[in-house]
C-alpha cells in the first residue's frame, strides 16, 4: 500500500495561470474556486476583496490602479485533488514576481482571449515555462464572444509561440451560439444551458454521445456538419496526443469555454487534474531531491511585507519540495546554517488566511518571517541542502533616492532595505565622494511607484526619485579593476550592492558592449558573484 506521503503527493496539483491582463484571470480563478466547493455563490472572491479594499492601505493601491500586485496562493478541493492555485499578479511590470512564482509551480495554465489571440505578456511568461520545461495548458476563453477560428488560433500558437496544441476539446458555435464543447477522448458533446444562471452557480450541462440520436434534437444540422468537418481536420492534419509530449511542455493541451459563464470550465478542470502532473523533484546543488523523499524540505520564492499594516507582519511564502512539513516544526535554514523555528505558519485557502497543522509536497505555506528568509532560501530537515530554482532578475531601471524629511531618513533606510530582502527593489550605494544617497535598480518602472507609495504609508517617509539614465546593471570581476576610475560621463556609474561588491550601470546596450570589447579582462555578470 502507498504510503501516506505517496498518496498526498499524489493527489496534489499546483499550478500559476499565465495571461495578458484583461484575458480574464481573476473571473476563471473565481469560476475555479465555485467548481472547487470553496466559494458557493462566484462573486463573492471579488466582494472580500472589495472590502479588503477598505481596511487595507497597500490594498488601495491596488485599487487605485486597478491592478493586481500582490500574488496570492489559494487551495481548493476537488474531487479527490488537493489544488494548489498560484495567482500571479499580470500586470507586465510585475513580471518579476511572476516569474518566481512560476518556479514553485509544476504546470501553467495559459489562458488567452480568443478575440486577442496571443498577446506580449502572455508571450514572456510562456517564454520563462518553456524554460522550467514545465506542461503548459491552453484555456481559450470568452467564447461568448464572436472572436478568431479556433484553428486559427491554434495557428497562432504554433507561429507565435512555437508550440503545437492539441485540442482536447472543440466548440461548437460562438458567440451567443456557443453551446458546448465536444470531448475528442469521450467523443461526447457537453452541451451548456444559460437558463437562469449568470455565472454565479455551476452551469448546468449535459453530455450526449455524439453518436447517438439524442445528439441529433440538440444540435442543428448544420452546426453537426461544421462540427464533423472541423474534427475530421484535426484528427487528420492534427498532432497525436501524448503525455510525454504534454508532460515536456512540448504540447499542449487546449480547450475552448466562456470563464464568465462558466461553459467549459468544468470539463477543463477535470481533464486539467488528470493529466497535470503532481508535484515534482526539484533541483538542489547535490541532484533532485525528490517529493517522495521522507525527509522534509522547501524553499523560498516570495517575501511579502505588511500584508496587515496594523501588525506589520512579513509572510515568507515556501513551496514544500518533499517530506511532510508538521506545524511548529524546526528546520535547517542552509544559508543562516541554523536550526530555525518555522513559525505561525498559514495556508490561503479561498483567499482567507488559515493555520494549518500539516502540509505536503505541492503545498504553500506562508511563514511569519522576523527578518530570516530571502527569496531562494531552503529550509529543510536535513542540512545541506540547497535548491537552485528561483531565478534572479537584473534590475532595468535606476533613481537616486532622497529622503523629503532629512528627520524621517532613518525610517527611510529601513523601509528600504525591508524592500530590497522582499525582493522588490535593489538597493546600491553610490562610490563618489558625499554621494549619499541610494540608488534603487527596479525591473518595472511600475515598482518606483510601489516603493513611494509604500515607503509614504508603512514606513511614514516620503521620498523623491531621481531617475538616472541607466538600463542595465553589471557585477564586475577581474584582475585591476578600479571602481573609482570606471565612471563614464553619464554612460557608465560604478555603485556597490549590500555585500559591498562593485557593479557598474550602463547607459545602454552600447555603453556595454563598448566597455565589454575596451577591458576583455573583466566579467561583466548580470548575477551577483557568490560570496
Ligand atoms: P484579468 O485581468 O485577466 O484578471 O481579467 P478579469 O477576470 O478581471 O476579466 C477582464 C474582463 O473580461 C472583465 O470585464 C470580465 O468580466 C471579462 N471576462 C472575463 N471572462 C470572460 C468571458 O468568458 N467572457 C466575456 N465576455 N467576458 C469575460
Amino acid at each position: 500500500m502507498a504510503s501516506e506521503l505517496q498518496q498526498e503527493v499524489a493527489r496534489r496539483r499546483t499550478f500559476a495561470i499565465i495571461s495578458h491582463p484583461d484575458a480574464g484571470k481573476t473571473t476563471l480563478t473565481e469560476k475555479l474556486l465555485l467548481y472547487g466547493g470553496a466559494i458557493h455563490l462566484a462573486g463573492s472572491v471579488k466582494a472580500k476583496r472589495a472590502r479588503r479594499h477598505a481596511t487595507s492601505d497597500w490594498m488601495e493601491l491596488e485599487k487605485e490602479r486597478g491592478i493586481s500586485v500582490t500574488s496570492s496562493v489559494l487551495q481548493f478541493v476537488y474531487r479527490d485533488h488537493a489544488v494548489n492555485l498560484l495567482d500571479t499578479p499580470g500586470h507586465q511590470d510585475f513580471s518579476e514576481d511572476t516569474y518566481r512564482t512560476l518556479a514553485a509551480a509544476d504546470a501553467a495554465v495559459m489562458l488567452i482571449d480568443a478575440a486577442k489571440g496571443v498577446e506580449p505578456q502572455t508571450k514572456k511568461l510562456f517564454k520563462v515555462c518553456r524554460m522550467r520545461g514545465i506542461p503548459i495548458f491552453t484555456f481559450v476563453n470568452k467564447l461568448d464572444r464572436y472572436g478568431r477560428a479556433p484553428l486559427e488560433l491554434m495557428d497562432e500558437l504554433e507561429q507565435v509561440l512555437g508550440i503545437r496544441s492539441y485540442p482536447m476539446n472543440w466548440p461548437i458555435g460562438m458567440g451567443p451560439e456557443f453551446r458546448g464543447v465536444y470531448d475528442r477522448r469521450a467523443n461526447v458533446v457537453h452541451v451548456f444551458s444559460a437558463e437562469g444562471n449568470h455565472g454565479e452557480k455551476e452551469v448546468a450541462e449535459r453530455s450526449v454521445p455524439l453518436d447517438s440520436e439524442e445528439i441529433h434534437s440538440i444540435l442543428s444540422e448544420q452546426e453537426m456538419a461544421q462540427l464533423r468537418e472541423d474534427i475530421e481536420l484535426l484528427d487528420v492534419g492534427g498532432d497525436e496526443f501524448t503525455r510525454e509530449k504534454s508532460d515536456a511542455g512540448l504540447l499542449t493541451p487546449m480547450f475552448f469555454g466562456s470563464a464568465m459563464t462558466n461553459f467549459g470550465v468544468r470539463p477543463f478542470l477535470d481533464a486539467f487534474l488528470e493529466l497535470a502532473p503532481p508535484p515534482t523533484a526539484r533541483l538542489t546543488k547535490d541532484g533532485l531531491r525528490e517529493p517522495s523523499c521522507p525527509k522534509f524540505a522547501g524553499f523560498v520564492f516570495k517575501i511579502q511585507a505588511n500584508m496587515d499594516p496594523a501588525h506589520r507582519d512579513r509572510i515568507a511564502f515556501m513551496r514544500v519540495v518533499s517530506g511532510r512539513y508538521v506545524k511548529g516544526m524546526s528546520a535547517h535554514h542552509s544559508r543562516l546554517g541554523k536550526e530555525v523555528r518555522l513559525a505561525k505558519p498559514s495556508q490561503f485557502l479561498a483567499a482567507e488566511r488559515t493555520a494549518i497543522e500539516d502540509a505536503w509536497p505541492g503545498d504553500v505555506i506562508g511563514l511569519f518571517d522576523p527578518g530570516q528568509y530571502r527569496i531562494g532560501d531552503s529550509l529543510a530537515e536535513d542540512a545541506g541542502v540547497v535548491f537552485d530554482t528561483v531565478p534572479r532578475f537584473s534590475p532595468e531601471y535606476f533613481a537616486v533616492v532622497r529622503s523629503k524629511d532629512p528627520l524621517r531618513r532613518k525610517q527611510m533606510e529601513k523601509g528600504l532595505e525591508q524592500l530590497s530582502e522582499e525582493g522588490t527593489v535593489q538597493i546600491f550605494q553610490q562610490l563618489q565622494m558625499g554621494m549619499k544617497d541610494p540608488i534603487v535598480g527596479v525591473v518595472g518602472a511600475l515598482q518606483f511607484e510601489v516603493l513611494q507609495y509604500r515607503l509614504e504609508h508603512e514606513y511614514g517617509a516620503k521620498i523623491a526619485l531621481d531617475r538616472l539614465p541607466f538600463s542595465h546593471a553589471r557585477w564586475v570581476v577581474g584582475p585591476n579593476f578600479d571602481p573609482k576610475a570606471f565612471d563614464w560621463e553619464g554612460n557608465r556609474q560604478t555603485v556597490q550592492d549590500r555585500d559591498g561588491l562593485p557593479l557598474v550601470l550602463f547607459r545602454d546596450d552600447w555603453a556595454l558592449q563598448h566597455a565589454e570589447q575596451k577591458h576583455p579582462e573583466l566579467k561583466f555578470l548580470n548575477e551577483a558573484p557568490q560570496l
